[in-house]
């Protein structure tokens, strides 16, 4: 037979503990409030283990804060909310006895500096070596899984006042393990919120890099921060450019006070922070902060100024280039930055960095362009004012030698004079043109049929093309193929580009010309299988004058400008010229624009 467990021993203390462990264990799994779950083992504690009070400690910062305690009112509400300072705690924990993850600090050991602080029962102290003294201590650090301190549980009042069998201590360590899970469950849903919050401060500073001018990126970006940090003034100052020119300070809110100006924290910080990537915690009250005196001094000054207690400052940079530093105020009752938010931080001033390199990157570019604008308005300036100059003698030169031709006083040298006039009227001609479309802004827009212009080039060029043996053909669509713009201008291109067709091809050679519309784009397509165009002649085929260094084209008249001409005026339409050429096989030359909008 075998003998029936007597019924009580279900409700035996330590069957109590179990139960109402394997409640705390699935609580401590489950619930969010970290402080009811504290709660509730301290209760366990005192309820079931029978101790006569028990309180939790939580770490914020350098000090342990009761958050949760069992036992008498009285002394729960002495006790909770208490702050220890760690490292007191740390130095009791040294002189204790360790038992298993227990640390017994037996009456008499303890620092008397320390005994002040504590809470101590009122009972009478006895010769019993196994008797609870007044002034013994049983703590529990709680530590997460990587060994950090997270809080401390402090139990006073064994059960029966006796120093707590092995059996007893190990039911406390159980309860004691709960806690510790309890607390490194909190520290990770809040590093796991924080970091969500941290990433997301971060993607709104990047996305003020979307703002045009480095004032509205920053303005942005500090408003970001000020609000991810809840701080109560951020600011960043930089030098805006590379020589310590003018510089640019943003603060939000921006308020009255001025944020400090850039230098001379900056070179400051250049040697001190910079060369680590460090930010910089600063209190307004602490003189103990590795930066110079000046720039210290103004730092708290403009913390205090702007109502905070304490705050960090953090070089913005990129690459090797410190341009400035970014600065954020926090109230004096916020708790400093912890690591991770610190981290965050640097990795803000990087991307304010970044901002601030475009930007500068973008004036530079802006202040090239438009000084390569006047240059160019200048040039173009220049070529109609020197074209016109000639144009009057020339045409008089010309017309005289007409006289001598109708007086019949021809002769080679004449010829020669003829030729040589033409040739620089053309040039004239070309300059002329070259500058008037350069002036020539908001010229006449209106429906063109390209089919037409097509047939006029071809027709103004078919004697060149007869004489000089090339067939020109014309691809033509069954009807009108139409752009928006100037019929004259586009006239231009036209010819310019059959022209050269026709120019550089061989006696024997072909030229097609096709017009066609294709997905929103019209296009005239101008091939023909003449000299073609070397590649490194092809890279340069749209610059003003110039002339491909082949010298079978170098011999046929030419200015060099047609293809710039043409390309302004193609750009000046919303298209472009493509060009497909093999030196020796022929080109093929593109002009697309977009179709009218029907
Ligand atoms: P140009 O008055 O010299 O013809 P363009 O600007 O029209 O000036 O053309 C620039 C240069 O490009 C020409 O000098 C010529 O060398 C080359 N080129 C233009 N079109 C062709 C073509 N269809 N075939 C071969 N070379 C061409």
């Amino acid at each position: 037979m075998v003998a029936q467990e007597p019924n009580g021993e279900l409700g035996s203390p330590s069957e109590q503990a179990l139960q109402r462990l394997s409640e705390l264990v699935r609580r401590v799994n489950s619930s969010a409030d970290t402080t009811d779950v504290l709660e509730e083992i301290a209760n366990g504690v005192h309820e079931v283990l029978g101790y006569g009070v028990a309180a939790i400690s939580q770490l914020e910062g350098d000090a342990l804060v009761m958050v949760a305690a069992a036992g008498p009112e009285d002394v729960r509400a002495q006790i909770l909310g208490r702050r220890t300072k760690a490292v007191n705690i740390l130095d009791e924990f040294r002189a204790a006895d360790h038992w298993g993850i227990l640390r017994y600090v037996p009456h008499g050991r303890m620092d008397p500096a320390h005994l002040d602080n504590i809470w101590t029962p009122d009972i009478e102290p006895s010769d019993d070596p196994e008797a609870w003294h007044p002034e013994d201590a049983l703590y529990a650090p709680l530590y997460s899984a990587t060994g950090e301190l997270l809080g401390n549980m402090a139990v006073d009042l064994p059960p029966g006042l006796r120093l707590p069998s092995q059996a007893e201590r190990e039911l406390l360590e159980m309860f004691v393990v709960q806690a510790g899970l309890a607390l490194s469950n909190a520290q990770q849903r809040e590093r796991l919120a924080r970091q969500v919050h941290l990433g997301a401060i971060l993607r709104e500073v990047a996305q003020s890099g979307s703002r045009v001018g480095l004032e509205a990126m920053l303005a942005s970006a500090t408003e970001a921060i000020n609000r991810g940090f809840d701080a109560v003034r951020t600011w960043v100052s930089c030098a805006r450019d590379r020589d310590g020119g003018p510089e640019t300070s943003v603060a939000y809110p921006a308020g009255e006070v001025q944020p400090p100006t850039c230098e001379p924290l900056r070179a400051d910080l250049l040697v001190t922070a910079w060369p680590a990537g460090l930010p910089v915690p600063v209190a307004v009250t602490d003189t103990e902060i590795p930066l110079l005196p000046t720039s210290l001094e103004k730092v708290q000054e403009s913390l205090q100024e702007a109502g905070a207690g304490h705050g960090v400052v953090v070089p913005v940079g990129n690459g090797q280039e410190m341009f400035g530093y970014l600065g954020i105020g926090l109230r004096e009752q916020q708790k400093p930055l912890r690591p991770d938010e610190l981290d965050a931080l640097t990795e803000v001033a990087r991307e304010l960095g970044r901002m601030v390199q475009s930007a500068r990157l973008f004036e530079t570019e802006q202040r090239l362009v438009s000084e390569l604008r006047e240059l160019d308005r200048y040039k173009g300036e220049l070529i109609a004012t020197i074209s016109h100059e000639l144009k009057t003698p020339l045409t008089t030169i010309i017309g005289h030698v007409e006289l001598l031709e109708d007086q019949q006083v021809g002769g080679r040298s004449v010829q020669a004079i003829r030729r040589n006039a033409n040739r620089l009227d053309r040039l004239i001609q070309n300059l002329l043109n070259y500058a008037q479309v350069q002036e020539r802004r908001g010229s006449v827009r209106r429906r063109v049929d390209l089919v037409e212009l097509a047939d006029s080039a071809i027709e103004l060029l078919s004697q060149q093309a007869e004489s000089g043996g090339v067939e020109v053909s014309f691809d033509r669509p069954p009807g009108r193929v139409e752009a928006t713009g100037d019929p004259d201008e586009l006239g231009t291109v036209l010819n310019n580009l059959i022209g050269n067709a026709v120019k550089y091809t061989r006696a024997g050679g072909r030229v097609v010309v096709e017009v066609g519309l294709a997905e929103a784009l019209v296009h005239v397509t101008v091939a023909d299988n003449g000299i073609g165009i070397s590649r490194v002649d092809r890279s340069h085929l749209f610059s003003t004058f110039h002339r491909s260094s082949n010298p079978e084209a170098l011999s046929l008249p030419g200015t060099g400008l047609g293809l710039a001409i043409s390309r302004r005026i193609a750009e000046g339409h919303g298209g472009r010229i493509e060009v497909d050429s093999t030196l020796g096989r022929g080109s093929t030359f593109r002009l697309v624009l977009p179709a009218p909008a029907t």
